[in-house]
């Protein structure tokens, strides 16, 4: 196991920890779980690299899946929808 020396006090050893942020995108609102170093003497909170790439794709998933989401048709509607039967319409203009 490696042990990590704090960049700040180069006296503490830091943890990995993880912290939740409410995070919007497009209108859509998701909790997503960041991960973070801590140090064990000062208490100071830094992201390594990979904190940086772990927080990254959490983001860039989120809002993939908002995008997705986004592009599918609302439930329950269907093309048929727009349909409507002009019949009675055509019969007034003869009549004329
Ligand atoms: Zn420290």
């Amino acid at each position: 196991m490696t042990i990590k020396i704090c960049p700040l006090c180069a006296e503490g050893h830091l943890s990995q920890s993880s912290y939740t942020c409410n995070v919007e995108y497009r209108g859509v609102k998701k909790d997503l779980t960041f991960s973070m170093h801590l140090c064990n003497i000062c208490g100071g909170d830094m992201a390594c690299n990979g904190d940086l790439n772990h927080n990254k794709t959490e983001v860039v998933s989120f809002r993939k899946e908002v995008d997705e989401s986004l592009k599918k048709p609302l439930r329950g509607m269907s093309p048929h929808v727009l349909y409507f039967d002009d019949s009675s319409y055509i019969e007034d203009i003869k009549n004329d």
